[in-house]
């Protein structure tokens, strides 16, 4: 396995914005400048001076919002706050992933009881009840994001990366309707169990 827990950061950055200029259909100025869009309004732009802090009140509560976080993105509550086995398993298949041309994406990681919340509600509203919402999103006393014990990767390849090796990090997909959501579950190279069907089963 590779090893980046103390190697260079930039360097890492410089190849995960490369691979993420060449995985994404996005604007690729958009994706390889080094300053984040910091405003969903005004993505690629930076916050104006009038609005200091705000990408950071922003990721506060583990919203990534539309910025390109990895594991190397300790700033963000949503990746400082995981569970540090967690994250330390995350590093390994990050690292192994991008040897494969992969970058692993953390679309969602940590976050905090107010925006699981946000969440729901907005599931609620999109599939029509509280019910079926549950089948995608939990409650926050139910959900392993909000305890730092789960994380969704993007995009779809990586998603596909860590279907195929993430058991051999002890990573393991929790439910069959969610390719994108991991939880370290059994130990490095054991074998992971069936997921449950949904979020509410
Ligand atoms: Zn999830």
């Amino acid at each position: 396995m590779t090893m980046f827990r103390t190697g260079p950061r930039v360097a890492l950055i410089a190849i995960t914005s490369l691979l993420a200029v060449t995985a994404c259909s996005g604007d690729p100025a958009e994706v390889a400048t080094s300053e984040r869009p910091t405003t969903p309004d005004r993505p690629g732009l930076p916050a104006a001076p009038d609005e200091p802090g705000r990408a950071r009140d922003v990721a506060a509560d583990g919203d990534v919002g539309d910025r390109v976080v990895t594991v190397a993105d300790t700033d963000e509550p949503a990746v400082s706050n995981l569970d540090p086995d967690l994250l330390a398993a995350l590093q390994d298949a990050t690292d192994d992933a991008a040897e494969d041309g992969i970058t692993i994406q953390i679309n969602s990681g940590w976050r905090d009881t107010d925006y699981q919340n946000r969440l729901l509600d907005e599931a609620i509203e999109e599939h029509g009840s509280r019910e079926e919402a549950l089948r995608w999103v939990s409650t926050p006393d139910e959900s392993a994001h909000v305890t730092g014990d789960a994380v969704d990767v993007g995009p779809t390849d990586a998603a596909y990366w860590m279907s195929r090796y993430g058991s051999d990090y002890g990573l393991c997909q929790t439910f069959a309707n969610e390719i994108w959501h991991y939880e370290l579950t059994v130990e490095p190279g054991g074998s992971c169990p069936p997921p449950r069907s949904d979020s509410a089963s």
